[in-house]
């Protein structure tokens, strides 16, 4: 199968409303063009600044794409992540956050954002804990002059069975609007599901999926 054949199958797989990003990591700008010529995907995805960098340049005539980032950042490059990212899937502390907002506004650009949430306790990731959360939701309620807190992102940890992949998205569904519910920020984004996992993700509310090796065959 080719890209094209692989992404008409993933949108067979989910409903309409679902926003599929492409995640471009592996691959090469030439790719991108290409996935965007064959198919109506205009969301790609980064984990990488410095990657982005090089690539975007070469595909500045598609001016229709919007560049998600969705990789640990660093808060050296906060600023050039502001600059080049619409949306930042991957913010994962309140000091962070404090910075990006304070950026997006001196630069008077306006992002969307998602808070990174761990569904389940794994060391390897990054991200707040669900209790970390929402004790801070107060001072994370706060960051929104340039910033719009959009909702949450999670990242599975590997090797669950589906109904654990289930139980642990419906963990951060539920967080999303209980959060919704007690506070002036509305979660309406649900950042959830990867190549491994988006068919439970989407059956329990994702609204972005964020996929590579099922698009580009890695
Ligand atoms: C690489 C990556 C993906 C895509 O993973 P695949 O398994 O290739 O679909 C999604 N989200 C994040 C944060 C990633 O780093």
């Amino acid at each position: 199968m080719n890209i094209a054949e692989r992404v008409a199958q993933v949108y067979s797989q989910i409903p309409a409303n679902v926003r599929l990003i492409a995640v471009t990591k592996q691959v090469d700008a030439q790719q991108i063009r290409q996935t965007y010529n064959q198919t109506k995907i205009r969301d790609f995805a980064e984990n990488r600044l410095q990657s982005a960098l090089e690539k975007k340049p070469m595909l500045q005539d598609l001016s229709d794409i919007c560049w998600h980032f969705i990789g640990h950042l660093q808060s050296n490059k906060a600023k050039k992540v502001i600059q080049e990212f619409e949306w930042i899937h991957s913010v994962d502390n309140l000091a962070l956050l404090q910075q990006l907002d304070k950026i997006a506004l001196q630069n008077n650009l306006q992002r969307s954002i998602c808070l990174q949430v761990k569904a389940l306790s794994d060391p390897n990731k990054f991200g707040w804990t669900i209790s970390q959360l929402q004790q801070e939701f107060a001072e994370i309620e706060k960051c929104q002059k340039s910033l719009s807190i959009r909702g949450l992102m999670t990242i599975l940890p590997i090797g669950l069975s589906s109904e654990q992949k289930i139980a642990a998205f419906s963990t951060i569904r539920d967080l999303a609007k209980s959060l919704s519910a007690s506070s002036t920020v509305t979660l309406d984004q649900l950042s959830m599901g990867m190549s491994g996992d988006y068919r439970e993700a989407v059956a329990c509310g994702a609204t972005m999926i964020r996929l590579g090796q099922a698009i580009y065959s890695l």
